[in-house]
């Protein structure tokens, strides 16, 4: 199936670009299990954010076609929620195994319209599989409970039951991973959804509505409506405010969170919100200094920097901090390769638009105007307008925009700090606080900084965090709710108290 889906990103793959099209890309919507054009007839254009070529064009669905497609899942409910937990069970696993068993396919997908480097891509796909592969396990117990009383004439109840429809907004940066952390919880409760995957990156999306339908996922349950960047805001406010949905799960901006929960109030909608970081990354004087040096390449540079765990700032102590500066210069000249991401060897990909390289542009200038050095990178690479040199700055200060706000690109600011005292306060300082890393060796300072830390997820001698069976999310403006693990499915349950009475 996905062989002629993604012929033409096999072309790119080739060509490195090319602006093959092929009638045969999955580019329609899918809404109650049928392949549909938009209400409009408009498309909207997909491209490769390597060299900007046209890779296909897609529906751009509009906000009669949100309302068309939460209708579609609205009908599906009732037999949906009725199914047995083994049945939603075990199509979970047939589309977790269709995946697998189109994983380069779908790495392909992802690389042509993200950029990242195949084998990020591939890593992708596997973690975005293990989702369904997880949620399929628990669809099996999501148990409720019965309850000792004071009457002796009664018994409490507890039901767990699923919330109803579900809007789904994904973002461009793990295309495929934020949609099945999302998308396999909701369904395995038995609750059905609609998705609305980032415009620069539909097409992975849709490629995996194709194998859910390959699956035997029934008509209905499952639903993607791209929309262009103009179409997005209506849509968006269709999907948090049409009646029939029930609750809203959202992975993106702090900024857009915030529009989507405004939405969300006037009919009182669950939300679950995946929203921006600002990770800092510390490293003590008594941390073994190359573990450190290699989380920080890991952490920071991954996705070319485009994660939202990605390490925003190195805090580092005076003792050690000319020795993990200069360790870090060699590390990125030695591990770190721009490239197009269908090149063996590259490690950056280009970013994902152009927009996204100003951003970067801007935190250094800036930093730079207000004293910080570059000590490598700090300019656009020459292979093209969105690729960039991975960068690292030094006496960065507190004042300086790349403290404050979310990079999302190859930049590692570094800052000295004397006392851990000092260094929790500036971590702390931040109003988000999504993941947090640090290195120590001090047993007593591990506790400390792990307790005191104001983030959803630490990181204590390690660098790359995210897996199926850990809670994801954040504290304060990073959002609410967990994904993944046995907390993801908690967001798409309403609990039910069912009182017996007169016994
Ligand atoms: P974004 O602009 O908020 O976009 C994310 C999604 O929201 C896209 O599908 C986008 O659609 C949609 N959207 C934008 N405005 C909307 C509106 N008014 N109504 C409805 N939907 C709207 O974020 P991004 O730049 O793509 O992604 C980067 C951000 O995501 C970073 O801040 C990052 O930290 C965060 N992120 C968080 C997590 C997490 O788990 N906490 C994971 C990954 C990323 P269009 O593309 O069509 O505009």
């Amino acid at each position: 199936m996905l062989l002629r889906v993604c012929r033409v990103v096999r072309a790119a793959a080739r060509a490195h670009s090319s602006s093959a099209r092929s009638e045969r890309l999955r580019s329609q919507a899918y809404i109650g299990g049928r392949w549909v054009e938009a209400e409009s007839a408009a498309r909207f254009a997909v491209r490769e954010p390597a060299s900007g070529q046209l890779l296909t064009d897609v529906v751009d669905c509009g906000p009669r076609d949100a309302s068309t497609a939460v209708r579609a899942a609205s009908d599906s409910l009732a037999g949906w929620r009725a199914a047995t937990s083994k049945e939603r069970s075990r199509l979970l696993r047939k589309w977790h195994n269709l995946m697998i068993q189109n994983k380069d396919e779908l790495a392909k997908l992802i690389t042509a319209e993200n950029g990242k480097p195949l084998k990020e891509a591939t890593s992708e796909i596997v973690y975005a599989a293990s989702f369904l592969e997880w949620f399929s396990e628990e669809a099996r117990r999501i148990y409720g409970d019965v309850v000792p009383t004071s009457s002796p004439d009664r018994r409490i109840l507890i039901l767990k039951q699923p919330v109803g429809v579900v809007s789904i907004i994904t973002p461009w940066n793990f295309p495929s991973a934020m949609l099945t952390r999302k998308a396999g919880a909701a369904l395995a409760v038995g609750c059905t959804v609609v998705v609305k995957p980032a415009d620069d990156t539909p097409l992975s999306a849709l490629a995996l509505a194709e194998l859910a339908d390959e699956a035997g996922i029934p008509a209905g349950v499952f639903n993607v409506i791209p929309s262009s960047k103009s179409n997005t805001p209506a849509v968006g406010e269709v999907l948090c405010t049409d009646p029939l949905v029930a609750a809203i799960s959202f992975t993106g901006s702090t900024a857009t969170g915030k529009i989507l929960l405004r939405h969300a109030c006037g009919t009182v909608k669950k939300a679950s919100m995946e929203l921006g970081g600002l990770a800092p990354f510390i490293v003590f004087d008594s941390a073994d200094l190359d573990r450190a040096v290699a989380g920080a390449i890991a952490s920071k540079f991954r996705n070319s920097g485009q994660t939202c765990v990605c390490t925003n700032q190195f805090l580092v102590q005076e003792g050690i901090h000319d020795a993990f500066v200069e360790k870090m210069v060699k590390a990125m000249h030695r591990d770190l390769h721009v490239g197009n991401g269908f090149d063996e060897q590259t490690t950056q990909g280009p970013l994902i638009n152009e927009r996204a390289v100003e951003k970067v542009e801007n935190q250094i200038n800036d930093a730079v105007s207000r004293g910080a050095c570059i000590l490598t990178g700090g300019k656009r690479h020459r292979l093209g307008a969105t690729f960039f040199e991975p960068t690292l700055l030094s006496n960065v200060t507190t004042d300086m925009l790349c403290t404050k706000e979310e990079t999302f690109g190859p930049l590692a600011p570094v800052l000295k700090f004397r006392t851990e005292e000092e260094v929790i306060a500036i971590a702390n300082a931040a109003d988000v606080g999504l993941a947090g890393y640090f290195y120590s060796s001090d047993l007593a300072q591990i506790w400390r900084v792990a307790e005191q830390l104001e983030v959803g997820i630490v990181g204590v001698n390690e660098g790359l965090l995210s897996t199926v069976e850990a809670p994801f999310g954040g504290v304060k403006q990073s959002g609410l709710g967990r994904e993944g693990s046995k907390y993801g499915v908690d967001d798409f349950l309403e609990i039910k108290y069912v009182c017996f009475g007169g016994l």
